[in-house]
């Protein structure tokens, strides 16, 4: 895939809601990495392991998710899971969220 200014516009933008969209997933249960690509691939984002792991170990280094260990199906995988950082976090964001909705489209926002 080639990368145009667009996709590096569009990239820096989703990168930051795909975060928030992770934290919020990683509030309601644990998640694993592969799900939440298939969980984001529904939203629309393509995005290769590549580039998911190491939002999820950012996530992790900054105490926003901590890190389970579950044997599954004989193999070790990793689930994440929200801190109470994390989910102040999550609320913190929804309230800029919220705001910046209500400035470019308040009827939106009303919804
Ligand atoms: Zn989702």
């Amino acid at each position: 895939m080639s990368i145009t200014k667009n996709d590096n516009i569009n990239r820096n933008f989703f990168l930051g809601f795909i975060r928030l969209h992770i934290l919020f997933h990683a509030t309601q249960e644990p998640i694993f990495g592969l799900d939440m690509i298939r969980e984001l691939e529904r939203h629309g984002y393509s995005l290769s392991p590549g580039t998911l792991y190491p939002i999820l170990h950012n996530l992790a280094r900054d105490g926003l998710l901590e890190t389970q260990q579950q044997v599954v199906g004989g193999k070790m995988r990793k689930y994440y899971l929200a801190t109470d950082a994390g989910r102040q976090a999550l609320e913190a964001a929804l309230e800029k969220v919220r705001e910046l909705v209500n400035e470019i489209d308040p009827d939106l926002g009303a919804k």
